[in-house]
């Protein structure tokens, strides 16, 4: 019996080991736990209450704070959480063992009976997916997004309720993933991130993205961004089966968005940045194979609003508008952040450093940024870079002091923009929390 028939008719004592109890595990458990498998979950950490809850509900045992190994050897599949590194032991052990370890991804792809539409990039995903979902819901498809956001593929699966996914896919997601393919697949951008990740090395990482486009053929389609010099260098040398749907230039002319030999007025768009153009191009041509009209995509574009964290609009005080982009954890979205501004820019910036180089921002900064305020427990990287651009550096060590000392840096008719080219997690839990309490600071100040 092949492989894909074994999967496909699991014996009862098929044993299914999960690794991690987060929303992509709780998903696959219970995927799995459907298709008749034996399911066990593992979590080093604490499995939220939610989850515990869900878990108990589908009958299917589980530990947490440790890794019981004789619960795990066992398994004849490991599924591990994204959020689990290859060099941790335990996987290294499984590994050893030459027990097979998956993705969610990879598991719930062979089960998936709707259209998948595959998002990837190191910027942008989230914004994309969610862009790509409202423009087929508001053209009357049966759609729901996830993956990486919000809902995981492998509850979505279980659910079996929509004919099209619309998935955000990390490339620690991609990195797990063998046989599944998506009928259209988008590759946004590739700049440097998470390289601790790939040893250090940009070469692994470009791989890891470019799985989006794996086990595609002439009938799928690969929509990628060919301004991108990793993406162009490295189709050069490896060429893809599927059909392309390269992106050459963002096309706007007279204020419209030109994709292939359609219009669409950007006049009433929340939209904002040349990046968002291109992620909407990106979008447009996915949806157009779909065979939505362009009044419903035009319509769509006009519905839809920025998703949170991301060149989010939070208020104008005094004649200041703020922005929270607490979302732009790395130096590349930062540098969108920086171009899409068109007043003088107070930054606030900083965090946990993730080995960035700041070079790409100088020119961006000397042009827009009147004074920086850091926001994080060491910014000696950045006070060092940009001292000899921008005369007012200061800084703070939380988002309130921060939002106070913008203040008074900023006159009339300036931003206060918060987007940080660095992680949160050295002042606070997540770039949610960073940007919440960014907003709240904020929004105190027009009700002090
Ligand atoms: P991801 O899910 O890949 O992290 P998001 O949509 O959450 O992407 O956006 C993350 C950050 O990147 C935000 O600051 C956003 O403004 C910025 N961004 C969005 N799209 C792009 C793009 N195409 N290129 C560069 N930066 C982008």
């Amino acid at each position: 019996m092949s492989k894909s028939k074994i999967d496909k008719f699991p014996t009862p004592r098929r044993r299914v080991v999960i690794l991690g109890g987060g929303e992509s595990g709780v998903g696959s458990a219970i995927l799995a736990k459907q298709k008749g498998f034996e399911v066990f979950v593992s979590d080093k950490g604490n499995i939220p209450n939610k989850y515990q809850k869900e878990l108990k509900e589908n009958d299917i045992p589980y530990e947490e704070g440790q890794h019981t190994e004789n619960l795990i050897f066992n398994a004849l599949e490991i599924i591990k959480s994204p959020g689990i590194p290859d060099k941790v032991p335990m996987i290294k052990e499984l590994h050893k063992k030459g027990i097979p370890v998956i993705s969610e991804i990879e598991f719930a792809g062979r089960y998936n009976k709707a259209t998948i539409i595959g998002i990837t990039g190191s910027n942008g995903k989230t914004t994309t997916t969610n862009l790509v979902f409202h423009l087929l819901k508001t053209a009357g498809k049966n759609v729901e997004m996830g993956g990486n956001v919000g809902f995981s593929f492998a509850r979505l699966v279980a659910e079996n309720k929509h004919k099209i996914l619309v998935l955000e896919l990390s490339s620690f997601q991609l990195d797990g993933m063998f046989e599944f393919k998506s009928n259209i697949a988008i590759l946004l951008n590739i700049t440097p991130d998470h390289l601790d990740r790939y040893d250090y090395k940009m070469e692994n990482y470009i791989a890891s993205k470019f799985r989006v486009f794996r086990n595609q053929t002439s009938s799928e389609v690969a929509i990628y961004n060919l301004m991108d010099e990793n993406i162009k260098n490295f189709l050069k040398k490896n060429p893809l089966n599927s059909k392309a749907k390269p992106v050459r230039k963002i096309r706007v002319e007279d204020g419209y968005l030109k994709v292939q030999r359609s219009k669409y007025d950007l006049k009433n768009v929340s939209l904002k940045g040349k990046h968002n153009l291109f992620n909407a191009t990106a979008a447009i041509l996915a949806i157009k194979q779909l065979s939505v009209s362009n009044a419903l995509i035009q319509k769509g574009l006009e519905t839809f609003q920025p998703v949170p964290h991301r060149l989010e609009k939070v208020a104008v005080v005094d004649g200041v508008e703020y922005i929270n982009d607490s979302k732009a954890t790395n130096v590349d979205a930062v540098y969108y952040a920086l171009e899409a501004m068109d007043k003088p820019t107070v930054w606030v910036v900083g965090g946990t450093d993730k080995g960035n180089d700041y070079e790409p921002l100088a020119d961006l900064a000397k042009a827009k940024v009147k004074a920086i305020v850091c926001l994080g427990v060491d910014n000696t990287k950045i006070k060092e870079y940009f001292n000899s651009i921008c005369s007012t550096i200061i800084e703070t060590q939380s988002a309130q002091e921060a939002v106070k000392q913008s203040k008074k840096l900023a006159s009339k008719g300036d931003v206060v923009l918060l987007s940080p080219a660095c992680a949160s997690f050295d002042l606070f839990k997540n770039y949610i929390d960073r940007g919440d309490q960014f907003r709240a600071a904020v929004l105190k100040l027009e009700r002090p």
